[in-house]
């Protein structure tokens, strides 16, 4: 089968590699949609921290926003799953730890990440393997499009879970990237007011069409303050600018990061009574991103702006926009296409 292999910073090839073979306990999955995401990038050019650290490193098969049809089920699985349509976990935890046993397998220290730590296969391939316990199964009525915003989606739902949203609560999200515009839709979904301040005219321009009150280049000053601020970027001079704009008693919801430390003074989280909270993955938000969807209480469909072939992946990470690309900053990618 063909898959997407990153060997170096900025080098990449399309292989052909073996297909995986179920070992017990997992499923075979037919890639139909993978979505490339900020850190597929940042594996891409090498700035990744796991491939730093060696939690990561290269040759790497990539791609974790995946949606698929199971083709063949290992020992211990019910081959019922057989011909079904899913979406993964990223997060492999090792289902026998204290985190794993209390919810948190997302941060078992011996997790596997798909497509991002300790060398499991990535999405980016015609085919991939994974634990049958970790698949999410979709809906009839979502298509390859939506199944590939699943996973991204989870991880918006956690961050707007985390942001409390509220009738009445104004929060500010920095960010109009994918995660930025998913958590708008689903704070203004429970209710929220939204503001949202990026970098790029076209996805500020989608801010207002999710529903935000507001969108622009800088932060604007509303009545009453923002209760609630979110880091969507990959800006680490972000964090010490929401410490300073949030209100107390308020929260600070952090999902971006960037290669190098933010620094904020704590000392005003204390004066002003905050709460911060970081979200490492979608995991524990999965079957509300599917839920949510659904039930029509967002539609993520404006958050994709083209779908390439396996083909055309490395000119994707290289800059280069797909011809005919939409607004959306979504790239997906259709593994069968190559
Ligand atoms: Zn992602
Ligand atoms: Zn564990």
């Amino acid at each position: 089968m063909k898959a997407f292999v990153v060997t170096a910073p900025k080098t990449f090839e399309l292989q052909d590699v073996a297909p995986p073979i179920a070992q017990s306990g997992e499923a075979i999955v037919k890639v139909n949609r993978v979505g490339i995401c900020g850190t597929d990038v940042e594996f891409f050019n090498g700035s990744m921290p796991y491939l730093h650290d060696g939690q990561a490193k290269y040759p790497m098969r990539i791609g974790h926003e995946w949606t698929g049809t199971v083709i063949s089920v290992g020992a211990g699985v019910d081959a019922k799953l057989i011909g079904r349509r899913f979406v993964g976990d990223v997060m492999l935890g090792c289902g026998e730890c204290k985190r794993c046993k209390t919810g948190r397998q997302h941060t078992c220290a011996n997790r596997f990440e798909v497509g991002i730590r300790n060398g499991w296969s990535g999405a980016l391939a015609e085919q991939l393997a994974i634990p049958a316990r970790f698949l999410h199964e979709i809906p009839e009525s979502f298509d390859d499009t939506i199944g590939a915003l699943v996973e991204p989606g989870a991880n918006a739902w956690r961050v707007a879970d985390a942001a409390q949203p509220a009738p009445g609560k104004q929060i500010l999200i920095w960010g109009t990237g994918t995660i930025g515009l998913l958590t708008a839709q689903f704070c203004i979904a429970m209710g929220a007011t939204v503001h949202m301040v990026g970098k790029d005219p076209v996805t500020i321009k989608l801010a207002i069409e999710v529903g935000a009150a507001s969108a622009g280049e800088s932060v604007i000053e509303i009545d009453g303050g923002y209760d609630v601020v979110i880091d969507a970027t990959f800006d680490r001079g972000v964090p010490a600018k929401l410490v300073d704009l949030v209100e107390p008693g308020g929260r600070i919801v952090l999902i971006g990061v960037d290669n190098n430390s933010a620094m904020i003074d704590s000392r005003k989280l204390v004066f002003k009574d905050i709460t911060m909270v970081g979200i490492l993955s979608g995991s524990p938000g999965l079957p509300h991103s599917i839920e949510f969807i659904k039930s029509g209480r967002i539609n993520p469909r404006i958050i994709v702006g083209a779908t390439v072939g396996l083909n055309e992946v490395g000119e994707v990470f290289l800059g280069k926009r797909p011809t005919g690309a939409g607004a959306g900053p979504k790239i997906l990618v259709d593994p069968s296409k190559f």
